[in-house]
């Protein structure tokens, strides 16, 4: 059933924007919290990101079930819907498998760390989620249930980001401009972090310096959102 709300629009320009950047590929999923009732998350069906039109929009309800909606969604839609009962404050969550922050799930002692300063909503160390603690061994490695969605929220905390070991990683934002820019900039520190740490130790942002540095950058989202929509509108 075509959706009319307002959202609609930024998510499916979004959907196709993750894939430009190279965030999602065949796989990986955003969502927003519906701007009516924040106990219902939009999420495109089950299908590639880039594919997405307003069409392929599916209503949930945060444990995941879809709502009037006999279409396949999503395996790993209680990501999104856990998420989104555990932090009020998250409007948009962007799921991905972007190679490039996989080392920092799945080597101990190296910690994903803000390394320059678009990076510098990453505050901190960015927690890594094991499946086992929550699944046992005996897991395919996928958020399949609401269970293992709310271990996973438990392991985001209050953060913007949480990697996934042997997995992927997930970032949240109050909208999905702020969800997009920080998958983005997750994905291209995970790819200068490891750069540096091949030439030796590196010297990250303070906690201070992340701080002001994030309240620069809220302010100029929109700049890169204006560029990329043009970008994936102009080219299809
Ligand atoms: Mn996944």
């Amino acid at each position: 059933m075509p959706n009319s709300l307002v959202v609609i629009d930024d998510l499916v320009l979004a959907n196709r924007i993750l894939y430009r950047l190279g965030v999602v590929d065949g796989f990986g999923h955003v969502s927003v919290r519906h701007e009516r009732d924040p106990e219902r998350f939009l999420l495109a069906r089950n299908m590639a990101p880039a594919l997405v039109t307003a069409e392929d929009v599916m209503t949930f309800a945060l444990d995941g079930t879809a709502l009037g909606d006999p279409r396949a969604p999503y395996l790993e839609r209680f990501i999104h819907g856990s998420i989104y009962r555990a932090r009020p404050d998250v409007g948009a969550v962007v799921h991905s498998h972007s190679a490039s922050v996989i080392p920092f799930g799945v080597v101990s002692g190296v910690t994903m760390r803000p390394l320059f300063h678009m990076a510098s909503f990453l505050r901190g160390a960015v927690p890594v989620f094991e499946i086992r603690d929550a699944a046992g061994e005996d897991n395919d490695m996928l958020i399949r249930d609401g269970a293992l969605g709310d271990a996973l929220a438990r392991s985001l905390g209050d953060g913007p980001v949480v990697l996934m070991r042997g997995h992927g990683s997930t970032a949240v934002g109050r909208d999905v401009r702020e969800a997009v820019f920080r998958a983005f900039y997750t994905e291209a520190n995970a790819r200068v972090q490891a750069d540096a740490l091949r030439l030796g130790a590196p010297t990250f942002l303070s906690d201070r310096e992340a701080l002001r540095s994030s309240e620069s950058n809220a302010g100029q989202i929109a700049r890169a959102w204006d560029l990329w929509s043009r970008l994936v509108s102009e080219t299809g």
